[in-house]
């Protein structure tokens, strides 16, 4: 039995195939299609859709890991490194990733596959840091990908191949100073406070007046190794107690759901203001202590602000008993043909819902009022949307069709889910 990060997903796969590497790829590829039976590729499970589930063959590529080379500022790695491996081979090298999500567990291709990003007004995500990649496809045959076709393969959803290198534009080491505040909800809603800082984003309970902000400007300074174990330690951890408190403030709101108004008020009282100085991946990365479920809607950036008011106006007229904060970052335009960030500059609004209690009704009312926004899903978040609305929402998705059906003519790599989406 597979699962998922959040335990919301699972299947039972015919065979789970772990290759080794391409040529393993290759032939697990070609061995399914001789049988008949699809390929779904999975990186660490952390999407909460059902983009990976399959009753055929799961192909695990969490043994495909490490630098392939590194060239000035490009850099090839193997298709299941994680990020975090990722990180901590590049700055052994004085290099970093230009962007950073807000967890490192995930893989290279899982996450450029899904359009993961951070929250950056003007980086694009890591499907934007791409070069040139390279896949197995339906046929069982490897390729190169460079040139217009990148624009499909930067966010393929894993329907067009297996991706076994991913080639990325990276920066030099990146030493970021991160402040965490309180803030009014309205001056956080400004483009000057989302667009000033080389990476902001905030985040705001429903019933709570004031936003968390958290943002970050690169700095001069070296981290002192001396406090750095010390002060980014004692900063993550608060970072840590935070999501802590608020998971058991999403248990006692459980059991209580008249108290979730106050629980979620002293929540952003309690938490922590202060700041630090290190490597990015230091900062800005946090490993959460529970678990949920989540949606994530990217709107065109013009809409953020009401789209947010709308979203807490109507949690609080519904009354729903929503213990977690919702999550809102920031980024440019991004060019790949399936990137919800597609041809426009993007406002990210996430909302989580904790586990053992329903997501739909959050998660339908989020759809709901983003979409009327313009809101496109993150394909890796729960979501309802079908062929119907990606149609109308990706001017290209012609265009990645007709690259899906050289790559992928047989439609080895689907599942119910994606031929959904996509058919
Ligand atoms: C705690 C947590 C925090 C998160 N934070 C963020 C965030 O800050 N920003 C954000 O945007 N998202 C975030 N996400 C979502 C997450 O980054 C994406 O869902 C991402 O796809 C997960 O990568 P993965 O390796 O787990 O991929 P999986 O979930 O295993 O797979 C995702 C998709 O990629 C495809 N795929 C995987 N490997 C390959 C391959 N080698 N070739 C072709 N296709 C492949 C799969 O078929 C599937 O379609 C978060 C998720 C969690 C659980």
């Amino acid at each position: 039995m597979w699962t998922n990060w959040s335990g919301g997903q699972e299947c039972r796969p015919s065979a789970t195939v772990r290759p080794l590497d391409e040529a393993g790829v290759r032939a697990a590829v070609r061995r399914a299609t001789r049988r008949g039976m699809r390929v779904r590729p999975v990186g660490a499970g952390h999407s909460f859709s059902p983009l990976a589930v399959t009753n055929d063959v799961l192909l695990d590529l969490s043994a495909l890991t490490g630098l392939v080379g590194v060239s000035g500022q490009r850099v090839r790695v193997r298709a299941g490194t994680t990020l975090a491996g990722l990180n901590v081979a590049l700055a052994e090298r004085g290099l970093a990733l230009a962007t950073l999500a807000d967890v490192d567990t995930p893989t290279v291709a899982g996450a450029v596959a899904t359009g993961t990003h951070g929250s950056t007004a003007r980086i694009g995500s890591l499907s934007a840091q791409i070069t040139a990649l390279r896949m197995v496809q339906g046929e069982g045959t490897a390729v190169e990908i460079t040139g217009p076709e990148l624009d499909a393969a930067r966010t393929s959803l894993g329907a067009l191949g297996v991706i076994t290198e991913v080639e990325l534009a990276v920066v030099g080491a990146l030493v970021l100073r991160l402040t965490q505040s309180r803030v009014p909800l309205d001056e956080v809603l400004t483009p000057d406070y989302l667009d000033a800082h080389r990476w902001a984003e905030f985040s705001v309970f429903p019933y709570a007046e004031d936003a968390l902000a958290r943002w970050a400007d690169q700095v001069t300074d070296q981290p002192d190794p001396r406090t750095r174990a010390n002060t980014v330690r004692t900063f993550v951890e608060r970072r840590v107690v935070r999501a802590a408190a608020v998971g058991g403030g999403v248990a006692l709101g459980r059991t209580v759901p008249r108290l979730v108004p106050t629980i979620n008020r002293a929540a952003t009282v309690l938490t922590g203001s202060g700041s630090v100085t290190d490597l990015a991946h230091r900062v800005l990365v946090a490993r959460p202590v529970v678990r949920w479920e989540e949606s994530e809607w990217a709107l065109p950036r013009e809409a953020l602000a009401d789209g947010v008011r709308e979203l807490l106006a109507a949690i609080k007229e519904r009354e729903l008993d929503v213990g977690f904060p919702l999550e809102v970052r920031v980024g440019p335009a991004e060019t790949g043909w399936l990137h919800p960030a597609y041809g426009r500059p993007t406002g990210w609004v996430a909302v989580h819902t904790a586990i053992g209690t329903d997501p739909e009704p959050l998660s339908r009312l989020a759809a709901d009022v983003l979409g009327a926004h313009g809101g496109r899903p993150h394909w890796g978040k729960r979501h309802p949307w079908t062929a119907e609305q990606v149609a109308h929402a990706y001017p290209k998705l012609a265009d990645f069709r007709a690259v899906r059906d050289r790559y992928d003519p047989d439609r080895v790599f689907t599942n119910p889910h994606l031929a959904a989406l996509l058919d």
